[in-house]
């Protein structure tokens, strides 16, 4: 009896131990996420895509990510603006079923439902965002936020105002933007409040959104390069109706603030705001130099905003190396995925446009690097059809939960751990629906396969676009009206309409023009408390 007694008893202890062993362990086990992400970053401006610019301004800390782990070509989102990407991205749903399908008039994210960080905080993660958020109301399912509030949510890169956990505002008066956002993620990883919790933080940039004002220290950066021009800088927009009235144009809607010029002194608040918004609308012109031909006019407006633009890049690049160091030196690396994306790309130059919006390659691709050395081999390289809704249900199968059924992207962990047998998709489904403001892009929707894509604008105009992605990647030859295309755009129309079906996109085209009309305000109008 006694022998049991002994044996009972270390049996016991050791049961008791090992439990609290195991759900450490477990929690051990549970990789942390560390996802990055920046406001319109260009596959073009980060050279480990190798585009046009990837020489002159390379992203040597983005690159390392790249090279540690595998770098996803074909990464899209399904809405090319910022709050409707970031809102897919957090729902793994489309706009039109999280609700979230403007920036402009759309009125703020519904911040009730389910999110993918609400979920991996209630198993147990410890969750935080900082830095941009732009979705109107407050996050939730969060631990700790410090998001930007003010204007209108964009932020600003001097003198940022956030929104902190608890409804505080804090200036950071004298400070830049990059900056403040990276002292604060780094201090929240050394000062977690339970750091036997793993970990989700999303560091999220303002940059290199417009107005693209470099901070300290970066001002010169480039200063004594000519930038290369992309292949399509001159495009004539031919077979492009939609194209050719937008409102991007480099030369013909570039504003004065866009390339910092210097205001004339005396001007009230209000003329300050015309002044330098002039060249926003179609027949604005103004130019630095009356003796400038045309093509010299555009080519110094290109030159000036992509080298700022550029410039907050490399802010970026250097905050994002610091991070990088950071874990390194606690420890944290070999158990934390990083991803590296933005909300989706961005035109330098290409199609002789900036901004965004159109589903052509350059703003419809988002960057995606990942980092994970437990799954994923280094220097690996993805072309298959991802999207911003697949985030979710793969960052929760990462952290071993199931996503809920309701996600409508899906996980492509298969992917990361290379054991996938045919293509990821074989095709993906995208809707705009804004307008006329910013920039008067035609809403539209469409469908991507890995060769063709099929655009139809429909709001006040009735235009189809089909481009051959092999034969013409830059998309300048509109092969819709060729009557040898008929059979394929009968097949493409066929998918489309099952992938409509697929993401339950059953709004008729009345009710979508409603919803680019409708104009609901967002809470960033309303002035802070405090
Ligand atoms: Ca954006």
């Amino acid at each position: 009896m006694k022998k049991y007694s002994v044996i009972t008893l270390l049996l016991l202890s050791l049961f008791s131990c090992k439990t609290v062993e195991k759900q450490e362990v477990l929690n051990k086990q549970k990789p942390n996420i560390l996802f990055i992400m920046t406001d319109d970053h260009a596959l073009a401006a980060i050279s480990a895509y190798k585009g046009f610019l990837s020489e002159v301004a390379p992203t040597p800390n983005i690159d390392k990510i790249a090279n540690d782990g595998m770098r996803f070509n074909n990464m899209f989102c399904t809405n090319s603006i910022c709050g409707p990407s970031r809102a897919s991205i957090l729902t793994g749903k489309y706009a039109h079923v999280n609700g979230f399908f403007k920036n402009e008039g759309g009125g703020d994210f519904d911040s009730s439902q389910q999110t993918f960080p609400k979920i991996l905080q209630n198993n147990g993660y410890e969750t935080a965002v900082i830095g941009k958020w732009h979705l109107g109301s407050a996050p939730t399912g969060f631990d700790y936020y410090k998001v930007l509030f003010n204007k209108e949510g964009q932020g600003s890169y001097f003198d940022p105002v956030f929104e902190v956990t608890g409804d505080s505002i804090v200036e950071e008066t004298g400070k830049f933007s990059t900056t403040v956002i990276k002292e604060d993620a780094i201090n929240w990883l050394k000062n977690r409040k339970d750091s036997t919790k793993p970990f989700m933080l999303m560091y999220q940039f303002k940059a290199p959104h417009r107005p693209w004002e470099p901070g300290p220290g970066y001002e010169d950066y480039l200063s004594d390069v000519t930038l290369p021009y992309p292949a399509t800088f001159n495009d004539d927009y031919k077979g492009r109706k939609a194209a050719k009235d937008a409102w991007m144009k480099i030369d013909g809607h570039m504003n004065r603030k866009d390339v910092k010029i210097k205001p004339p002194s005396g001007l009230t608040e209000d003329e300050l705001i015309a002044w330098n918004s002039y060249g926003n609308n179609d027949g604005e012109f103004w130019t630095p130099d009356e003796n400038m031909t045309d093509q010299e006019r555009k080519n110094w407006k290109y030159q000036h905003y992509v080298k700022d633009y550029l410039r907050v890049v490399k802010a970026v690049d250097d905050a994002i190396g610091e991070m990088l160091n950071h874990l390194e030196a606690s420890g944290l690396a070999e158990n934390t995925i990083i991803i590296y994306t933005s909300d989706q790309g961005f035109y330098l130059g290409e199609h002789g446009w900036f901004d965004k919006r159109f589903m052509y390659e350059e703003s419809m691709h988002m960057p995606l690097l990942i980092k994970y050395p437990k799954k994923i081999k280094a220097g690996s390289v993805n072309n298959d059809l991802i999207l911003n809704i697949d985030y979710a249900p793969t960052l929760l199968s990462l952290a071993g939960i199931e996503a809920p059924k309701d996600m409508q992207g899906k996980s492509f962990v298969p992917v990361l751990e290379n054991r996938t047998k045919k293509p990821f998709r074989d095709a993906v489904y995208y809707h705009y629906y804004e307008y006329p403001y910013w920039h008067n892009v035609q809403p539209h929707y469409g469908i991507r396969t890995d060769r063709y894509k099929l655009i139809h604008y429909y709001y006040d105009m009735n235009e189809w676009e089909l481009f051959d992605l092999e034969k013409d990647p830059n998309e300048t030859t509109n092969l819709y009206d060729n009557p040898e295309n008929k059979n394929l755009i009968g097949k493409l129309k066929i998918r489309l309409e099952e992938l409509k079906k697929e993401n339950k996109m059953d709004i008729s085209m009345e009710e979508l023009k409603k919803m680019t009309d409708i104009r609901i305000d967002r809470r960033y109008r309303v002035e802070p408390a405090n």
